[in-house]
């Protein structure tokens, strides 16, 4: 009798502390539930996973990592920042990029967009934005003040009045949070934005832990030269590596260890610019490109980056 009694206690045991595991492996899946729905999302589809490691190869600690994608949008911009469950995507490529978009962000899991960022009007940077808006919850949206009249304007403009949002246009300096990571207005146009838009383009630099990253719009030699800059260690490269952007002096200021060129092949610019190529080269940065190596993602544990590569 005493036995088979001490057998029941001890299946009860067993049987509570199985309980009590699974609802702690349960927490603990839920409390990182981005990065799963992203581990998952590259495995399901082959064609658009990444998949190789392109060089730049760390152990990442902890469960709290930083996720940026630099999306193959051809000749055209689109980053999507990813920290502690909050997202914010710079930039939306060319209209015909618009689906691909949403797609490639759905099937990461995310159905919020706390920051849509248009940095400035042009159709290879706010192409997409309509389709985005109105596929996606969304917090802010910051476009810099210039306005345009081209029909792809007017299209990003009507996707925000049918959801009853509102454009804000930040000034310079201001800071706000995604998730673990603190973001900073670094320029929101200058002088003569209006004649070219380029130079109206928002820059936003990210902080997360020891690591920064600079994202330049198609920011021009005159927007680098309307400020000073601190050292940043990862620049996604103004105006898809033109020669009218990254001057030396900036690029000294910067002293990137990755640089990042979203940029289309066999473009009409010729853009990346050799002579941009070899500044970035000089100062020992490591150059990822759009073109060569399809849809780039770079993860970080606030100590590390770890850059893997569609192609
Ligand atoms: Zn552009």
């Amino acid at each position: 009798m005493g036995r088979r009694k001490l057998t029941k206690k001890r299946i009860k045991l067993i049987t509570s502390t199985i309980v009590f595991v699974v609802a702690l492996l349960t927490l603990l899946v839920n409390g990182k539930s981005i990065s799963k729905y992203i581990e998952q999302g590259l495995s399901n589809d082959s064609d658009v996973s990444i998949q190789k490691n392109a060089g730049i190869e760390a152990e990442l600690q902890g469960n709290d990592i930083l996720k940026i994608y630099f999306f193959d949008v051809g000749q055209a911009d689109s980053e999507l920042i990813i920290s502690n469950n909050k997202a914010m995507l710079i930039d939306a490529g060319n209209n015909e990029d618009g689906a691909f978009l949403v797609n490639e962000i759905k099937r990461l899991g995310i159905s919020k967009l706390d920051y849509v960022v248009g940095t400035h009007p042009h159709e290879d940077h706010i192409g997409g934005l309509d389709n985005i808006i109105s596929s996606f919850e969304i917090g802010q949206i910051y476009m810099p003040k210039v306005q345009t009249n081209t029909k792809t304007f007017e299209d990003v403009l009507d996707a925000i009045s049918n959801k009853n949002l509102k454009i804000t246009s930040p000034e310079k300096g201001f800071k706000f949070d995604l998730g673990t990571s603190q973001c900073e207005i670094m320029q929101c146009g200058i002088e003569n934005s209006e004649d070219d838009l380029n130079l109206s383009s928002i820059v936003i630099r990210v902080v997360f832990g020891e690591q920064s990253y600079i994202f330049m719009g198609d920011s021009e030699k005159e927007n680098e030269e309307a400020r000073s800059w601190p050292k940043t260690n990862v620049l996604k490269v103004g105006h898809h590596g033109s020669d009218t952007s990254s001057s030396e002096n900036f690029i000294n200021q910067i002293k990137p260890e990755i640089a990042i060129i979203e940029v289309g092949k066999d473009n009409k610019y010729k853009h990346p610019k050799q002579v941009t190529l070899d500044i970035l080269n000089k100062i020992g940065a490591t150059i990822f490109r759009t073109d060569l190596n399809g849809t780039i993602l770079l993860e970080s544990d606030g100590i590390k980056n770890r850059v893997t590569v569609e192609k």
